[in-house]
C-alpha cells in the first residue's frame, strides 16, 4: 500500500478571482500542508474562501531547502497544494525543484489546471498556435537579450514571452533592432477590469507605449517571421 501523500499543483486566478475553479477550493480543503509563494498573499485567498491551512512559503531564495522539507512531508503521507502567486505553478514560477523531486520519490504528482497568462495570451493573440516557444522573462543584459531574440529566427513558430512594464519598451525596440517589424500581440492586465490587447507591427506597438507609459503586466505573443 503507498503511504506516500500527494503533489497537487493548483492553478490561482491572474487577475479576476472569479478564475479559482471549485476543483481548487476541493484541494485546499483536502490539504495537509499548502506550499506557496508568500505566505501573506496565498492566505488572504485561502481565508476569503473560509479556509485555514498550514502554509509555507517555497520562495526562490530558500527553494531547495524548502523542497527538502515539503518532500518530507509527502513521504510521511502528508498531501501537499503547491500554489504559487498567480496561475500556474512552475510556469515562470517556483515548483519544478518541487516537482522534479516528488517524481523522482515515486510521489504522485497532479494538478488542477488553470489560469497561465502566457496560455491566454497565446489563445486570443490570432497568431498561430498549432507550434509555439515559451521563453518567460528575457535575459536582463542588452547583449544576452538580443541573442535569445535572434534564436526565435530559427524556430520559425509563434513565440511568447512575459514582460515587465519597466523593461516593456527597451524589450520592444530589441524586438524591432533584431527581426525587423514583425506582428506582436500585448495582451495586459488579463482577466483584469482594465484587460487590454494590442495586435499590430511592433512598430505601431512601440508608438503606443511613446504616447502613454505602460502600467500593469504584459505578455508579448510575437511571430518572428517579418514575411507574414
Ligand atoms: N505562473 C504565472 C502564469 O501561469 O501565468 C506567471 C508568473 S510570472 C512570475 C508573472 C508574469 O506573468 C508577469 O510579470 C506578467 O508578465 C505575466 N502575467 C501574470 N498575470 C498577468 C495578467 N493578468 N496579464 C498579463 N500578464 C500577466
Amino acid at each position: 500500500m503507498n503511504m506516500k501523500g500527494v503533489l497537487t499543483l493548483v492553478a490561482t486566478p491572474i487577475g479576476n478571482m472569479g478564475d479559482l475553479s471549485p476543483r481548487a477550493v476541493e484541494a485546499f480543503r483536502a490539504a495537509d500542508l499548502i506550499v506557496c509563494e508568500d505566505t501573506r498573499h496565498s492566505g488572504r485567498l485561502l481565508a476569503h474562501h473560509g479556509i485555514s491551512k498550514p502554509l509555507s512559503a517555497l520562495f526562490m531564495g530558500k527553494e531547495r531547502s524548502r523542497t527538502e522539507s515539503a518532500l518530507k512531508q509527502l513521504q510521511d503521507g502528508k498531501n501537499v497544494v503547491l500554489i504559487t502567486d498567480a496561475g500556474t505553478p512552475a510556469i515562470q514560477d517556483p515548483g519544478f525543484l518541487l516537482v522534479r523531486g516528488a517524481v523522482q520519490a515515486g510521489i504522485l504528482v497532479t494538478a488542477v489546471p488553470g489560469p497561465c497568462a502566457a496560455v491566454m495570451a497565446l489563445t486570443i493573440s490570432g497568431l498561430p498556435t498549432d507550434r509555439f516557444l515559451f521563453e518567460g522573462f528575457l535575459p536582463p543584459k542588452e547583449g544576452a537579450r538580443r541573442r535569445r531574440i535572434e534564436t526565435w529566427k530559427a524556430f520559425d513558430c509563434t513565440v511568447v514571452i512575459y514582460e515587465s512594464l519597466y523593461k516593456l519598451k527597451r524589450t520592444l525596440a530589441d524586438i524591432e533592432a533584431v527581426l525587423g517589424d514583425v506582428r506582436i500581440v500585448v495582451g495586459r492586465e488579463l482577466t483584469k477590469k482594465f484587460e487590454e490587447v494590442l495586435r499590430g507591427r511592433v512598430s505601431e506597438i512601440r508608438k503606443v507605449f511613446e504616447a502613454r507609459e505602460p502600467q500593469g503586466e504584459f505578455v508579448l505573443v510575437i511571430d518572428p517571421t517579418p514575411k507574414s
